[in-house]
């Protein structure tokens, strides 16, 4: 299984070192690099967004992350070990989870010192993330938008239970359901007592004797979901929504984890964003600048018509007021800030070469006040 695939840092970019941070940002980097929405029809940025993925969903898990240290792709294979053949609550039975070694190498099982948690207190679901983009239109006026993702969720057949239906789990009888052990050991200095983890229900409390057949005695299914969500007026780049409740299911009656959309804004062909504000060029020639004209702005609203006023300078900007973005907490709106540049006519014919060299010679100094005064302050320099 291992001999195509990369090696998940390798994947990300980053060293084993890594910190989590570094590992968030150099998959927030290649997921928007590769993101299907900003690739259509691209095989290969499709094949690379879910090795992204892949290589992400074991890094940013802590627990995934160390096994994958440890053991390689074997330790974070759903079809190894904590797969198909291995029901964490059938005790004794040949289960065998990737998980329980793990935690009793690190989960504090034979310290002493550290406690387990009640196995059988509610624990919230971890977050879950995912990815949506949208347009530079949708961004700004808001929109609903299908988001698909994994989530693990209650087994609908048991309930979350892991036994079949009609069964139930039974409480371990070797740690009476603590999912803890008390061992005595006779030393030369007395009985030292130390908790371990119950072997008989891996530290689970329960045991199952009939797993049900959906989850495999696990309680959870791995599935993909699509929601629609709510994108708000006004959402920008790389800013995330949190969606109460929709990430993984928790444990034991605990609440679910939440899900957080990565939203990426696909940059405009005109405008650009500045805070709430819109900002565009918009050429014009140079008679509508020398003249003043009527011209036909693109706004978020569609076209409107603005007077550009006699004498325009290129760089000159003009405000459309409440043309912008409406406000991410809905007060307000932004403006729209236009930047004029002057297009110099080229290709000219012979009888507009004429016209433009009879206006030059009946222009003069007034025409043209910058270039009057550079002069004259060149003729300073030079006579000093
Ligand atoms: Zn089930
Ligand atoms: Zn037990």
């Amino acid at each position: 299984m291992a001999d195509n695939k990369r090696d998940y840092y390798e994947v990300l970019g980053v060293q084993k070192s890594a910190a989590d941070d570094e590992i968030k940002k150099a998959y927030r980097k290649l997921a928007k690099q590769y993101h299907p929405d900003l690739n259509p029809g691209d095989k290969t940025a499709e094949a690379k967004f879910k090795e992204v993925n892949e290589a992400y969903e074991v890094l940013s898990d802590k627990d995934k992350r160390a096994r994958y240290d440890q053991f390689g792709f074997a330790g974070v294979d759903p079809n190894f070990g904590g797969g198909a053949g291995g029901n964490p609550y059938a005790g004794g039975a040949g289960g065998f989870d990737f998980t329980d070694i793990f935690d009793s190498f690190f989960g504090g099982g034979f310290g002493g010192s550290a406690r387990r948690a009640n196995p059988n207190a509610p624990r919230r679901g971890t977050d879950v993330e995912a990815n949506v983009v949208v347009s530079f239109e949708e961004a700004a006026k808001g929109c609903k938008k299908n988001v698909t993702y994994h989530q693990i969720e209650t087994c609908p057949d048991c309930s979350g239970s892991g036994a079949q239906k009609g069964t139930s789990p039974k409480s371990c009888p070797n740690c009476g359901g603590s999912g803890q052990v008390r061992i005595n050991q006779r030393t030369p200095f007395g009985v030292v007592q130390s908790v371990g983890t119950c072997d008989r229900c891996g530290g689970r409390g329960k045991i199952i004797d009939t797993p049900c057949k959906t989850c495999d005695g696990k309680g959870k299914l791995r599935r993909q979901k699509t929601i629609e969500i709510t994108i708000p007026a006004g959402i920008d780049d790389d800013q995330i929504l949190n969606v109460g409740g929709k990430g993984n299911a928790g444990s034991n009656g605990g609440p679910n984890g939440d899900l957080h959309v990565y939203v990426s804004v696909r940059p405009h062909a005109i405008f650009k964003r500045r805070g709430n504000d819109v900002w565009c060029e918009m050429p014009i020639t140079f008679t509508q600048a020398a003249l003043g004209a009527d011209v036909t702005v693109p706004t978020l609203d569609g076209k409107v018509s603005y007077h550009v006023h006699e004498g325009t300078q290129p760089g000159d900007v003009f405000k459309l007021k409440g043309k912008g973005i409406q406000s991410l907490n809905g007060r307000g709106r932004g403006d729209q800030y236009v930047q004029v540049t002057v297009e110099v006519p080229k290709n000219l014919s012979k009888k507009q070469r004429e016209i433009l060299a009879e206006f030059e010679q009946n222009a003069d100094e007034k025409n043209y006040q910058k270039r009057k005064s550079f002069f004259s302050k060149l003729k300073d320099l030079f006579e000093d």
